[in-house]
């Protein structure tokens, strides 16, 4: 018998029109209580210790099953998220990258958001980028600026083909070393210099963690400095996994039955192996999919984007996201 999941995925939630940068690609929190009446009016959303126990054979999931989970520890969770969850019974899980909470200093990926969402017109960011890349092109023997764009310029599953091809040459397209140099560079000029004030602002205090896990929410690990962990050695590997666990104990969290959130949806069999030797129960990716307990390898369960998700209570269950429902209430 099938024991399908359906497991949302959220990254900002705020209330964004009023914000400072309305253009981030955020879940509004109107949208956010409004995809909760929906999920509530269509699934049960159960708690995380449900799932794992339902992986390991130990219960079954009740029909229409829901996993609500927030990657990355943004202060958003705490100051929006929390308090719906809690007003609604309902149990979120929580994803925070371990070195960002401690040290208070930007992902890179974050400081992409940003720049991204502190310009109407993406023009002026990907002339920036080309002065950037002419500036470094003889040190690092880089390539033609046409190259890059040619081969990182392409229309993405949520953006347009400037804002990918500035991701993908972030993320992955350059050197290391110039790309966290370009990042920053990008951060300073078009968002802000002081880098610890705004991270402070953006992600949750370790406090603040404690105050959702005592609040019935659950944590698990979302890797230590948000690496692509599919790229990393053994070693590295195995490092990320240990300094998050032991952040996670330091919240008081137990260190068996403990589920990983992939960051980029990265991973590969030797981080598998890693995991499976730290007793990790449950990996969720960002493959797009509802996930069935019975059919995934517990360790790759999929997950839906919020996008996927009508934003309306009053919306009726549409057949892209929810073939896994068998009755409507
Ligand atoms: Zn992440």
């Amino acid at each position: 018998m099938s024991q399908p999941l359906t497991i949302v995925m959220y990254h900002y939630v705020r209330p964004l029109r009023d914000s400072r940068y309305p253009s981030l690609k955020a879940l509004d929190v109107q949208d956010f209580a409004g995809q909760l009446d929906y999920l509530q009016q269509h699934y049960c959303v159960v708690r995380m210790e449900d799932v794992i126990a339902s992986a390991k054979g130990e219960a079954s999931l009740p029909e229409n099953a829901a996993l609500l989970t927030f990657d990355d520890g943004y202060r958003d969770h705490y100051d929006h998220v929390f308090p719906l969850l809690v007003e609604r019974g309902l149990q979120g899980s929580f994803f925070p990258p371990a070195s960002a909470i401690r040290e208070r200093r930007m992902l890179d990926v974050n400081k992409i958001h940003f720049v991204l969402a502190s310009v109407d017109d993406h023009a002026p960011l990907v002339d920036a980028v080309f002065r950037f890349l002419d500036t470094y092109r003889e040190r690092y023997g880089l390539e033609s600026n046409e190259t890059y764009y040619q081969r990182h310029c392409k229309e993405s599953r949520y953006d347009g083909p400037e804002v990918t091809f500035i991701k993908r040459l972030l993320q992955k397209g350059l050197p290391e070393a110039l790309r966290a140099e370009l990042v920053d560079a990008l951060f300073h000029r078009f968002v802000t210099d002081d880098e610890s004030a705004f991270a402070d602002e953006l992600y949750m205090s370790v406090e603040e963690l404690r105050k959702l896990h005592e609040g019935g929410m659950y944590l698990g690990s979302h890797g230590d400095r948000h690496e692509w962990l599919n790229t990393l050695p053994g070693e590295a590997q195995q490092r990320e996994i240990d300094a998050s666990l032991s952040f996670l104990a330091e919240l008081g969290i137990q260190s068996d039955d403990w589920v990983m959130c992939y960051p980029y949806g990265g991973y590969n069999d030797s981080l598998l192996a890693v995991l499976r030797d730290r007793g990790c129960a449950l990996g969720l990716t960002v493959e797009v999919g509802v996930a069935d307990l019975t059919k995934n390898d517990s360790l790759l369960l999929p997950r839906l984007d919020t996008n996927d998700l009508p934003i309306d209570g009053e919306a009726l269950p549409n057949n892209g996201t929810c073939s896994a429902i068998t009755t409507y209430s």
